[in-house]
């Protein structure tokens, strides 16, 4: 995997551009002496600072949509790490070849970014106010969505910073700038117009100056021939500690009226005439020591669809959204699963659903005329249930009629026992069973499908990225499996349904198994109609079946995904397959797969089974290259 710029010894963290100098001189500031540092004006991206000549120089590294790494007009790379060695060969546009790296004096730690700081107190409150979780499903939520969650509220953050005060006009912002003490420096941010252009409205020797910030093509923020930046957060940073064109730094924020203080602040604003040299450690936003959200109404609101461009000022926790509106609100290409309603289980809202009611009333079941899919047992359709205060849109596994083998009946129940102890967000719910005019078995609908059809269909707009963050939704789903005991059996891309293209469940626990607590496996009597492609050697073998036999299919699984819905082994028949593994032959790499999951799948399919990883052990190897390309 691709070192991370963390792990560099001449990375040092969120530094500024001043204190870089200052390191590369106490090293001696030689003829290409260099130093890697966290960009401070690019989401992602970093900074290389090189000595030459008595001089320094900085270069910007930003981070490339397709998650590679580029000095501005300069060559693509893996890692930051990569573009560094690749400068000790090539000056390429560098004043000079990097010599020798400027590693961290003993016990310097890279610098923790103001916002970094913040970050994961800003992703859990927005979080848990935005979709209203606790527990699991907030934990699950923000694991599976970390980085699209980061990004959310680094773009947005702004809207709940005390200086930002949304359109107002230049007479108004004047006004509520001199109406206080005239202290120099003391400034707010304006929304002008809604193409996305501010104006930043500054005290000078008790008069305002208005500064424009305009968005380019690319959607970076600047002043008229400043510096660029991401977000208007890291521009308020830049500007609150050094000048850089503006008649002064920018000191105290001027607060909006309806500002809800629940940030503190770890120093107190400077005097009038003091220069905040102190603040150089990080500026306006470093001195938040921890931010809260305020706190939402009491009454609960439910856990419907919400759009996620909304800002967060229109996603106001205050604001009870009833059920129909919010399931009024379509759920887009690239909602978040937590955007869904089938992300917390229905047993949670005790008013909606009694817990655990297991026998659904066959009046409050409609069933659409389409068939969702069939099976040995009959067909699948998608329904309506009606609810105490609203409806629900389900999948409805219908047993055929003229079965005359009463042990598919026995099957599907054996099914339903196995769903109804599982509830996770990864995993297809189980809702519960209709005796009617057939067997129904009610579950969450994933109205999209099969992973494997889906992705053999759209091969073309799901990137690897989107592969891999459903691939790690999946394996989410095993670790909990795997916590609670039970083995799956037919873990396949087929029985991967997902609800939209970035969220995936698992199902079909027909032939899953609670494991007994004195046991770690299953042991079948005797070999079925097996898919015996996805089954490790125990179980062909032994008729083993453990949580790691499920993790050796999991590894066929990624294979499926990575290869965009290809049949796994081609065309070979069972027999050739196990005759392949047991002479220590795996699959090849599909095309479009990743090296660092292509090498995951082959620690899954590890013949021992001591030796084979659980998926607690593969879930974090997972999450963290997923994290690492999706950052
Ligand atoms: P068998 O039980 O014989 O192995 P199967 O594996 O094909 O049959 P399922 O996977 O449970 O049975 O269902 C068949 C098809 O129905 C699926 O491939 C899928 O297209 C559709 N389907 C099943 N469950 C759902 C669901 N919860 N939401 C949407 N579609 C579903």
């Amino acid at each position: 995997m691709a070192e991370s710029a963390q792990q560099l010894p001449y990375f040092y963290g969120n530094i500024t551009r001043e204190e870089a100098e200052d390191y590369l001189k106490q090293e001696g500031q030689s003829d290409g002496l260099y130093l890697l540092r966290q960009s401070r004006s690019y989401l992602g991206g970093y900074a290389l600072s090189v000595a030459h000549g008595r001089k320094f120089y900085h270069y910007t590294i930003e981070r490339e949509i397709s998650g590679t790494y580029a000095i501005t007009g300069g060559i693509s790379h893996g890692s930051p790490a990569e573009l560094c060695h690749y400068h000790t060969q090539e000056s390429s546009g560098l004043v000079c070849l990097l010599k020798k790296p400027c590693n961290r004096p003993p016990g310097v730690q890279p610098k923790i970014g103001p916002f970094e700081d913040l970050k994961e107190n800003l992703v859990r409150e927005y979080v848990r106010q935005t979709w209203y979780l606790e527990g699991e499903a907030l934990e699950q939520a923000i694991i599976s969505q970390k980085p699209q969650l980061e990004k959310l509220i680094a773009t947005t953050a702004h809207e709940k910073m005390p200086w930002f005060h949304g359109k107002i006009s230049r007479e108004d912002s004047e006004a509520l700038l001199l109406n206080g003490p005239k202290i120099n420096g003391t400034f707010l941010i304006r929304e002008r117009d809604s193409n996305g252009s501010y104006a930043l409205c500054l005290i000078h020797n008790k008069k305002v100056s208005h500064y424009r910030i305009d968005r380019d093509k690319t959607g970076k923020l600047s002043i008229p021939d400043g510096k660029k930046f991401d977000t208007l957060w890291q521009l308020v940073e830049h500007y609150s500690y050094k000048p850089d064109g503006l008649l002064r730094v920018l000191t105290s924020p001027c607060t909006r009226s309806d500002y809800r203080s629940t940030i503190s602040f770890t120093r107190l604003p400077e005097l009038p005439g003091q220069h905040p040299t102190n603040w150089s450690a990080g500026g306006i936003i470093s001195r938040f020591k921890s931010y809260t959200f305020p706190k939402p109404g009491s009454k609960k609101v439910s856990h419907g669809i919400v759009n996620r461009t909304e800002s967060f000022s229109s996603l106001n926790p205050y604001v009870t959204r009833p059920r129909t509106e919010a399931r009024g609100r379509e759920v887009t290409k690239d909602s978040m699963p937590m955007d869904t309603d089938v992300y917390r289980g229905l047993y949670e809202d005790p008013e909606e659903f009694r817990p655990r009611t297991v026998k659904i009333q066959r009046d409050h079941l409609s069933l659409m005329e389409q068939d969702l899919g069939s099976g040995n047992f009959g067909t699948v359709k998608k329904g309506i249930l009606k609810m105490t205060k609203s409806e629900r849109n389900v999948a409805v596994k219908i047993l055929k009629n003229d079965n005359e083998d009463p042990s598919i009946k026995e099957e599907l129940l054996k099914e339903a026992t196995v769903m109804q102890q599982l509830d996770n967000p990864y995993i297809v719910r189980m809702i519960g069973i209709c005796e009617a005019e057939s067997w129904m078995l009610v579950m969450e609908l994933a109205e999209l499908g099969a992973l494997n059809k889906f992705l053999l269909k759209n091969r073309d707009v799901v990137s690897e990225k989107n592969v891999t963050e459903l691939v790690h939704q999946v394996c989410m789903g095993m670790k909990y499996l795997e916590e609670k005991n039970f083995v799956h059996r037919d873990l396949a891309a087929r029985n991967v349904l997902l609800v939209t293209q970035h969220y995936a469940k698992i199902s079909d626990f027909g032939l899953s198994k609670a494991i007994a607590s004195d046991e770690n496996y299953y042991k079948a009597k005797s070999s079925g109609k097996w898919p015996v492609k996805w089954y490790a050697p125990e179980c062909i073998n032994y008729y083993k079946f453990s949580s790691k036999s499920d993790v050796w299919s999991f590894g066929v699984l990624m294979w499926e995904a990575y290869s965009y819905g290809q049949k796994p082994y081609k065309s070979m028949k069972g027999g050739e397959v196990s005759l392949m593994i047991e002479s220590g032959k795996r699959m090849e790499c599909p095309g479009r797969c990743p090296s660092e999951m292509y090498d995951l799948m082959k620690l899954c399919w590890t013949y021992n089974i001591e030796e084979r990883p659980s998926f607690a052990t593969i879930e974090p190897k997972l999450r963290n290259y997923y994290y690492d390309i999706a950052q």
